[in-house]
């Protein structure tokens, strides 16, 4: 097993169970796609995001379902040059052209839709 985090693993478990609650509300168990959104992080790539959801389908009806991710922009914060907030998909502040800081958002990833 790769190394990663709890957090990481219990919000793509949760997802999964949101997905198949889903699905076994519109009386069709069997998911064919899962799209999520994601959001950047200073320590989870994509590639852990992708990681944990495999993990966590296995035996599951999502088992078998297309992933599909989005890419959002992240909440920054410059103090580079005045402590200013933004959204942006590289990070770069508008203002002055430094890197900012990432905003930590509590979930890095969510479920937007299912195909059944
Ligand atoms: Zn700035």
């Amino acid at each position: 097993m790769t190394n990663l985090p709890d957090s990481l693993l219990l919000q793509a478990r949760a997802l999964i169970n949101q997905a198949v609650a889903e699905a076994s509300a519109q009386g069709k168990p069997d998911i064919r796609a899962l799209y999520f959104v994601t959001y950047p992080a200073e320590d989870i790539t994509l590639e852990m995001i992708r990681a944990a959801i495999e993990t966590m389908r296995q035996a599951t009806p999502a088992g078998q379902a297309e992933l599909h991710f989005a890419q959002r922009p992240g909440r920054y914060v410059c103090w580079n040059c005045c402590g200013l907030r933004y959204e942006a998909s590289d990070g770069v502040c508008p203002n002055c052209g430094h890197e900012g800081l990432v905003i930590p958002l509590e979930m890095v990833v969510a479920l937007e839709k299912i195909e059944v």
